[in-house]
């Protein structure tokens, strides 16, 4: 082994063990106290990641559904029958000491009522991506936390995961050389009636949903802000189930110090969920990169004797990347610290959804 290629894997291995520490409380605090608004299937797994958490617990919950799954999950996470809130009675939720933070897990064109209304009962906001369906939405929340004095942080999973974060620390310290492009996709299906096809409660199509995870990730990694963008959207299914949003959208984005990025998401294709950074000096590709169980990272990096092959599995089972993502806000609260991905992260981008639809001629919301 030459000195280049001992100081790369010396950079890798340093990388491993630097790890940010994230979600860290001290011990002898209690556990932050979180509603979970909506009891969906994100909801289902936020809870079950509290359960397995010391530093945050489930200690109300907001139904529709009082009697059947409101009663379901009090008796799951042991909370009383005066912790559980309609949407009629949440409000009353600004009276409960049990409660410090709330868990939007409602569909997209509701984050911002929860928002503002958790807000306004003093409580702090975990919400879910999007953040909401407009940036001018996503202002009025942060301005409606900022106005309460409440810490806002919106739920990028993705930016709490060790190995992308292993990943990132192996970009920094030059493992890939300079940056050049990505390419980016999460690719799904829906079925017709579901809340995401209908534009009033999504507020678009699969980009809010789906194609903000590599869009998220990429500005996370290049911490700058996409300028120039191209799009198209496309529909081949007519039977209808794609009548108020587009089936599938691919565009390309440009930023200030030259990088470019190619993405693409689906509400009606099956593939990947991945990211593929390409450097001067080697790839890296995260695949499968968006969902829940650990993702995997493999690629070339750099070396004098033509780069090194790297396949990393990582480690960690569904919900565990919501335990990091709920310690993390209640560590925020306890210690009064701005969380990593706040208001203004899912602001910027919605900002960036908004001219990728302006690109494909398509409105959004
Ligand atoms: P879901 O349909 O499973 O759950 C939505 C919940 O909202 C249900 O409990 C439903 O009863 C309730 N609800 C209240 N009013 C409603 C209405 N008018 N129409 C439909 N439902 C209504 O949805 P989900 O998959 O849990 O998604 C919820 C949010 O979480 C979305 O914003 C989504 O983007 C986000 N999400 C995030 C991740 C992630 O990994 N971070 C994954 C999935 C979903």
């Amino acid at each position: 082994m030459n000195r280049r290629d001992f100081a790369t894997l010396s950079a890798l291995a340093l990388a491993a063990t630097k790890l940010p520490s994230i979600g860290q409380t001290s011990p002898d605090r209690k556990p932050v106290g979180y509603a979970a608004i909506g009891l969906g299937t994100i909801s289902d797994i936020f809870m079950r990641a509290c359960a397995n958490s010391s530093k945050a617990k489930i200690t109300a919950l907001v139904t529709g559904h009082p009697a059947d799954k409101g009663k379901k999950y009090a008796g799951l996470y042991g909370i009383p029958p005066t912790s559980i809130y309609t949407y009629e009675t949440f409000d009353r939720i600004r009276d409960n000491q049990d409660v410090e933070a709330v868990y939007v897990g409602l569909p997209n064109s509701m984050h911002l009522e929860y928002t503002q209304r958790a807000a306004l009962a003093g409580k702090h906001v975990l919400c879910e991506k999007p953040m909401a369906i407009s940036s001018a939405e996503c202002r009025t929340m942060i301005a409606a936390c900022h106005a309460a004095k409440v810490k806002l942080m919106i739920a990028y999973r993705i930016q709490y995961e060790p190995l992308w974060n292993r990943a990132i620390q192996m970009i920094s310290s030059g493992a890939i050389g300079q940056l050049q492009s990505f390419q980016g996709g999460f690719y799904n299906h829906q079925d017709a009636g579901a809340w995401r096809l209908s534009r009033k409660l999504g507020g678009g199509g699969s980009v809010l949903d789906l194609g903000i995870y590599p869009l998220n990730a990429i500005r996370h990694i290049t911490r700058e802000e996409p300028a120039n963008f191209t799009a198209v959207v496309s529909t081949r299914d007519h039977s209808g189930r794609f009548a108020e949003v587009e089936q599938s959208i691919e565009w390309t984005m440009k930023f200030p110090s030259g990088i470019v990025a190619s993405c693409g998401c689906s509400y009606g294709q099956s593939g990947p969920a991945f990211l593929t950074v390409n450097g001067d000096q080697g790839y890296l590709d995260m695949r499968p990169g968006f969902f829940y169980d650990a993702p995997r990272l493999s690629g070339q990096v750099s070396g004098q004797t033509g780069g090194k092959q790297i396949d990393i599995a990582g480690n960690g089972r569904n919900p565990y990347q919501f335990t990091i993502e709920a310690e993390h806000f209640a560590s925020c609260i306890r210690n009064d610290r701005e969380p990593l991905s706040p208001g203004e992260e899912g602001l910027k981008d919605l900002l960036a959804i908004e001219s990728i639809y302006r690109a494909a001629g398509t409105p959004i919301a």
